[in-house]
């Protein structure tokens, strides 16, 4: 009986992609051509197998996870994109918009004390009317309910915000938000670098070039800061291929981002409901081709919330070495209505079984991607 290894290389052969794998496993960074290869190639195992040797090549075995938390603060928003159904404008007249305070936010990061937490993970809409300290309070109270936790918070569209309520620059913004407890950067707001869908799904929000040169100065503050990939709306393969060499290229520069999380687009519930759902395929082939391209950033993340666990798991096969985390708390990704249908939360036993069971090595992180040692006091 042949091996799972030599069916995987054959595949490879027949989809003529010997030359790819051979790049992945001598670390040679691909290019344009090479990732739309990959993007349309029809046979997935091939495209897997490439990415699982660059996996392997930087991560060996591990997969990471996190004790995290997400606090989303408020539902207002501003910005009008497309694809977006979590946002509200209060002229809507849609569901309840809503706003959390400090205290809420304290509340809610404390009402668990035994729950250990290596990470907050907060974002939220474009609210004009909310000032500098609103934003700098929420740092605080993260921080004074959790000390020892990571506050990853507001990505580049709200720090542009927050600078320009402020009237300050973006740096001056920077040091004042690390001040009150910023730790780290998530991604989001960039969905996919191209002028052309930026001007059609999302033209209030910042343009491509706007939103790597705020992600510049969030290394010139000496934060790290994370990267996604909103896929499957409107987009061309090319353009797939496109942002992840931009993203590439800023990585080249700065150094400072840890991790893509490609992440598919859910048509529900937004504007583009006509469009199709996204397919477990094609979280596999963008995870894939994620990892191959990015040769320069450690990490791959399935955000299983979005994947499913199923998914996720796979995943781990094809290009990603991190399934996030616990997460408890997420209403970004689904319309209201069908939050009930999608678990919110797993715990770290949960999580560290999915990954054994997936044939992997499970390893608790921090935000950077420190080891966190096990503790006897994990109730997560
Ligand atoms: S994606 Fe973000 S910026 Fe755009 S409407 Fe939704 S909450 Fe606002």
């Amino acid at each position: 009986m042949r091996s799972a290894t030599s069916v995987a290389l054959a595949a490879v052969e027949r989809a003529g992609l010997a030359d790819l794998f051979a790049k992945a496993v001598d670390g040679v960074r691909m290019g344009r051509q090479d990732g739309l290869r990959l993007v349309a190639c029809p046979d997935l195992t091939a495209v897997g197998t490439v990415a699982n040797a660059t996996r392997e090549r930087i991560n060996g075995d591990r997969t990471h996870y996190i004790l995290n938390r997400h606090v989303n603060y408020t539902n207002v928003c501003n910005k009008g994109c497309r694809f977006c159904y979590f946002a509200r404008n209060p002229k809507d007249g849609g569901p309840t918009p809503y706003l959390l305070t400090s205290d809420d936010v304290y509340a809610a990061l404390t009402a668990r004390p035994d729950d250990r937490l290596s990470e907050i993970h907060m974002v939220g809409g474009i609210d004009p009317r909310l000032p500098l300290d609103y934003y700098l309070d929420l740092l605080r109270a993260a921080k004074r309910a959790r000390p020892n936790a990571c506050v990853k918070a507001f990505t580049a569209v709200e720090i542009d915000q927050i600078a320009r309520v402020a009237g300050r620059t973006v740096p001056a913004t920077l040091d004042l938000l690390m001040e009150a407890g910023l730790g780290a950067v998530p991604g989001g707001g960039a969905e996919v670098l191209s002028d052309r869908v930026h001007a059609m799904l999302h033209p209030n929000k910042l343009t491509p070039s706007q939103w790597i040169d705020i992600s510049r100065q969030v290394a010139g503050a000496g934060l790290p800061q994370y990267a996604t990939m909103l896929f499957g709306h409107v987009e061309t393969p090319e353009e797939r291929v496109d942002h992840l060499l931009a993203l590439r290229a800023l990585q080249d520069e700065t150094g400072h981002l840890l991790a893509l999380t490609p992440l598919a687009f859910h048509p529900e519930g937004s504007y583009l409901s006509h469009l199709p759902a996204p397919t477990g395929i094609d979280d596999l082939r963008m995870a894939a081709v994620s990892r191959a391209l990015l040769d320069n950033v450690a990490h791959i993340k399935s955000f299983w919330v979005m994947s499913t666990v199923q998914v996720s798991q796979i995943s781990l096969w094809y290009g990603a070495d991190d399934i996030d985390g616990t997460v408890q708390e997420y209403e970004i990704t689904f319309p209201e209505g069908r939050l009930g249908q999608t678990s919110q939360s797993l715990s770290r036993t949960e999580l560290e079984a999915l990954i054994v069971e997936a044939g992997r090595n499970p390893v608790e992180r921090d935000t950077l991607y420190q080891p966190v040692a096990p503790s006897e006091t994990c109730h997560a």
